[in-house]
C-alpha cells in the first residue's frame, strides 16, 4: 500500500502550538500512536527544531500560522489539541497582548475549526486559573484567587476566558470538549532562555554560575515530567470527561530544595543567589489529582531524579561547548 493510501484511514489531529515545548512532545506521541498530525505554530515562542525530527514523515505536516487568524484546513480532522500560548511568566510579561489574544481569539478560532470539522476539542489550560491559591492542594472544584490586573493577569484571565468559551461551545453547540489544567511541567526542548525555573536552574548549574532563587525560596511547586503529562492529556482526550481535569505531579517541593536537587543532579559547583520575588508569585502550588487517578487511571511514573537527568542531558547537548562546565 502506498504511504498516501495508508494515511487516509488514520485519525487526524491538529495541534496548535505544535512547535512548542509541550505541543511538540504531543505531536511526537500522536505520530507514534498512528495519527496523522498537522502542527500549527506562529513560532513566537516555539521553534521548528522541536519538530524537525518528523520532517519527511508522510503523516506529519507543519504550517506556520497564527492561530488567532482564520484557520482553513482541507480534509477531515478528528481531534483539535489547543496548545498555543506563551506559557512562561517571563514570556507572557513580554507578550501580554499576544497572550490574551491567543487565549481568547485563538481559542475561538480553534473551536471554530473543531466545530466545522465535527472534531473533539481539548484545551490546554493551566494551574494558573487557581492564581495564588487559598485552598491547598488545588482540586478542580476550587475557583481560584487571581489578580486580573497583576503581571500574570494576561495569562490567567486568558485561560479562564478560554475555559468559559469551551464550556459555552460544549453547551450551545453540543461539541465534544475537554479541559486539562496543566501544572508545572519540565523536560527536554524547554527553551533555554524562557525564564522558567527549570531552564534557568539547569543552565546556571551547567555553567557553574549561581542559581537565582527568587524570594526566600520557601514557595512551592510540583514538577511533572513531560512524558507523564502527555500521557495524561491523551487519556483525557480519549475519555468522556468534559469537566476540567488537573494533570500534574503531586510531589510538592520548596523552590530552594529544588535548586539544591538540580545542583546535585548536575554535579555542579554552583551556589545559591537570592533575588527579589516577582509580584504575585504564587506561594504554593500542588495539584489534587484524585479526578485523574480515578477517572483516567493516570498518575505520574517518572521520578524527579530521572526526569531531571534526562532534561539536563538535553540541555548539556544544546549548550555551546564553552559553557558546559559541570558534568
Ligand atoms: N523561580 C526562581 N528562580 C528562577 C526562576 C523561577 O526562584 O530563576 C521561582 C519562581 O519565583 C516561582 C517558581 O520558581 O516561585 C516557578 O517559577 P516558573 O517561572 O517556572 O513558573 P510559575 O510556576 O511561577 O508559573
Amino acid at each position: 500500500m502506498s504511504p498516501r493510501l495508508k494515511t487516509k484511514s488514520c485519525p487526524v489531529s491538529v495541534v496548535t502550538g505544535g512547535a512548542g515545548f509541550l505541543g511538540s512532545h504531543l505531536v511526537d506521541s500522536l505520530l507514534l500512536k498512528g495519527h496523522r498530525v498537522i502542527a500549527l505554530d506562529n513560532l513566537v515562542t516555539g521553534t521548528v527544531e522541536n519538530v524537525a525530527q518528523n520532517a519527511g514523515n508522510p503523516r506529519f505536516r507543519f504550517i506556520q500560522q497564527d492561530v488567532t487568524e482564520f484557520l482553513f484546513l482541507e480534509g477531515p480532522v478528528h481531534y483539535v489539541w489547543h496548545f498555543a500560548s506563551p506559557a512562561s511568566p517571563v514570556d507572557y510579561l513580554e507578550l501580554p497582548i499576544q497572550t490574551l489574544k491567543v487565549g481568547s481569539l485563538g481559542t475561538h478560532k480553534a473551536l471554530g475549526l473543531a466545530k466545522h470539522k465535527g472534531a473533539r476539542f481539548l484545551l490546554a489550560s493551566t494551574s494558573e486559573v487557581y492564581g495564588d491559591p487559598l485552598v491547598h492542594p488545588q482540586p478542580e472544584t476550587y475557583w481560584g484567587n487571581v489578580n486580573p490586573v497583576g503581571p500574570r493577569g494576561c495569562y490567567d484571565e486568558a485561560k479562564r476566558f478560554a475555559e468559559a468559551l469551551v464550556v459555552a461551545y460544549h453547551q450551545q453547540h453540543d461539541m465534544e470538549t475537554r479541559i486539562v489544567r496543566i501544572f508545572n511541567t519540565y523536560g527536554p526542548r524547554m527553551r533555554m532562555n524562557d525564564g522558567r525555573i527549570v531552564p534557568n536552574f539547569i543552565c546556571q548549574a551547567l555553567r557553574n554560575r549561581p542559581l537565582t532563587v527568587y524570594g526566600d525560596g520557601q514557595q512551592t511547586r510540583s514538577f511533572c515530567y513531560c512524558s507523564d503529562l502527555i500521557e495524561g492529556v491523551y487519556r483525557l482526550m480519549m475519555s468522556p470527561i468534559t469537566d476540567p481535569v488537573n494533570v500534574g505531579n503531586p510531589m510538592e517541593m520548596k523552590v530552594l530544595d529544588f535548586a539544591n536537587e538540580i545542583i546535585e543532579v548536575t554535579r555542579s559547583q554552583s551556589r545559591i543567589m537570592f533575588k527579589p520575588l516577582p509580584q504575585d508569585d504564587p506561594r504554593q502550588r500542588r495539584p489534587d489529582i484524585t479526578r485523574a487517578r480515578k477517572q483516567l487511571r493516570w498518575q505520574p511514573v517518572v521520578s524527579l531524579r530521572a526526569g531531571l537527568e534526562m532534561t539536563a542531558d538535553d540541555f548539556r547537548a544544546r549548550l555551546p561547548s564553552g559553557d558546559r562546565d559541570a558534568r
